[in-house]
């Protein structure tokens, strides 16, 4: 008898025309971003680093923004993205709860990274901008904007972490092939880089340093701006895409979810599929939002809810957040997209307020059931997605236990088919 496996795609016309804001529906209003003197942040202090219209984005309370048609134009390559039931990997698990992956790992760049990238290249373009510089952890934010830079006619420059690319060579090699510039961080290119090089020759770098270095290019450059994927207001803005998609295809399986699971680094994936669901949840509807974070950095867990630096350096405002501290060192795990001292000032918001569920995952378990998902679904998860699927897993388990199988939705918010190195240690040690 064939599996009960069922995709639920959507046609073109059902992509979204509005990115959905949540500020203005938070339980708690969001704090100001500040300077190192304690003042919130003006609006017109970022614009040497990012155009108005993204400026806007990030501080507005306006519900919803119109996707401008060029963006609507270029997600079209891959939206909308399927959402699967993983019924095989159920029944490897032999748990009755339905778990749904929606799949964001037929990107460009193999990940949910592509939904941001592409629009932060238009609205830079539309402002006359020539060149983006910014900073890549594992690889696919740099590999996203340098395909966006791409689509809009925009020169892009990478600071990678140097861990990253000794990691990953091939990382680079896609980007170089899109036409970017990588470049091994910390350089000697910017000031922020020669200071840690001088204080440690070694340095491996982390994220918060190469996002020092980004910055200071951009902000030394008029016709260079700063471009993040994860972590402010914008880019989960953005990012709401896959929440508003998740809703229409659990509606057309007249499915309602139980619990809505996402792995946390900067917030992004996580943030862009549970906020459309923050006013249902204020209504009273009963989801559970988990946000999966990395044992050996976990932010929203075991951080400090504070005002925070998002770099190494101090070049950005503050961000009120749960952090680590800026010069906090996460080790070299292979989910290299979670290692990041900080956390979404939207996700923290939620995180206080008690709508969002942190959960800390590692150890073997986490490539037991990524290795699991391989066999059954026939996808290698990214090492990062592979928290938020592990979460699942166990949440299924957890339920089965006490006898009240649920519907459980989680973002496959990329594919590991460059992270073969992790599968390969896990496969190694095991
Ligand atoms: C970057 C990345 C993450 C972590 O970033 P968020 O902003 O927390 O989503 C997770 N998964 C993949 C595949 C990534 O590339």
């Amino acid at each position: 008898m064939p599996l009960e496996e069922t995709t639920i795609t959507l046609p073109k016309a059902e992509i979204p025309r509005t990115w959905y804001n949540v500020l203005p529906d938070l339980p708690e209003p969001l704090e100001p971003y500040l300077t190192p003197d304690g003042k919130p942040v003006r609006p017109e202090m970022l614009s040497a680093i990012f155009p108005t219209s993204l400026i806007e984005q990030e501080l507005s309370p306006q519900r919803h923004f119109d996707i401008p048609e060029a963006v609507v134009e270029a997600l079209s390559r891959w939206r909308p993205t399927p959402l699967t039931r993983a019924a095989a990997l159920e029944k490897a698990l032999g748990v009755r709860s339905k778990i749904w992956f929606k799949n964001e790992s037929g990107s460009p760049s193999g990940s949910h990274k592509s939904n941001t990238a592409m629009a932060q290249a238009y609205y830079n373009k539309k402002a006359g901008i020539k060149r983006l510089a910014t900073e890549t952890g594992a690889g696919q934010w740099g590999t996203a904007l340098s395909i966006a830079g791409r689509a809009f006619g925009l020169d892009v420059r990478v600071y990678m972490v140097r861990i990253s690319l000794v990691q990953k060579p091939g990382r680079k090699t896609v980007m170089n092939l899109m036409g970017a510039e990588v470049i091994s961080s910390p350089s000697d290119l910017t000031e922020a880089g020669r200071k840690a090089k001088a204080a440690d020759p070694d340095n491996l770098g982390s994220l918060g340093l190469a996002i020092s270095e980004a910055v200071e290019d951009a902000a030394g450059r008029s016709d260079t701006n700063y471009s993040l994927g994860s972590v402010l207001n914008h880019v989960l803005l953005h990012q709401t895409v896959i929440g508003q998609e998740i809703k229409k295809q659990l509606a057309a399986a007249g499915v309602s979810p139980d619990y809505l699971i996402g792995c946390h680094g900067g917030g992004s994936n996580f943030g862009g599929m549970a906020v459309p669901f923050v006013p249902e949840i204020k209504d009273g509807a009963r989801i559970t939002l988990i946000a999966a974070e990395p044992e050996s950095c976990p932010s929203l867990t075991r951080g400090k809810f504070t005002h925070d630096y998002g770099d190494v350096a101090g070049l950005t405002p503050l961000l009120p957040m749960y952090t680590l501290g800026k010069d906090f060192q996460p080790p070299a795990i292979h989910a290299g997209g979670l290692r990041y001292h900080g956390a979404s000032p939207i996700v923290s918001s939620l995180v206080k307020s008690g709508m969002v569920k942190p959960e800390a995952i590692g150890g073997p378990e986490l490539f037991r059931f990524a290795s699991l998902f391989a066999r059954t679904e026939y996808i290698i998860p990214a090492p990062e997605s592979a928290h938020a699927l592990a979460a699942a897993c166990m949440k299924a388990l957890e339920l089965e236990q006490a006898g009240k199988p649920g519907n459980i939705v989680f973002v496959l918010s990329g594919h590991g088919l460059l992270d073969l190195a992790a599968y390969e240690d896990f496969i190694n040690t095991y």
